[in-house]
């Protein structure tokens, strides 16, 4: 799905609000907690902002990059298309569900998520 900047812009400032709002609802909730427990909610909630952020960036750079049918590592041979797959990524602002075009070798069996390693 192609992004407008103004759309991304929203999107994220959607993800800032519920982030807000968690903060808002769980301090309402835990009367007078320390330096700690504050430090871990904040931790979590940006966390959850920063991979909000990620995801709405990645989907419209897949927008703007669309992948060719790649060429399978171990035969040469043309993978074949098999539609958008979620992938769980582990990255440094936390984990992001990434919908990428999926493509398969059907002689190797082997999977590939452009423009990653073979899985
Ligand atoms: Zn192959």
């Amino acid at each position: 799905m192609k992004l407008t900047s103004a759309q991304k812009a929203e999107k994220i400032r959607e993800a800032a609000e519920e982030a807000i709002a968690r903060l808002m609802k769980w301090e309402e909730e835990n009367g007078a907690p320390n330096l700690t427990q504050i430090e871990d909610e904040v931790l979590e909630v940006r966390r959850e902002f920063g991979e909000a952020i990620v995801a709405v960036l990645l989907e419209g750079q897949e927008a703007r990059q669309p992948v060719q049918a790649p060429k399978c590592e171990q035969c040469g041979g043309e993978m074949t298309y098999k539609g958008r797959k979620a992938r769980w990524v582990e990255g440094r602002a936390g984990e992001v569900a990434i919908e990428r075009g999926y493509y398969y070798c059907a002689h190797c069996r082997s999977g590939l998520f452009p423009p990653g390693p073979p899985t």
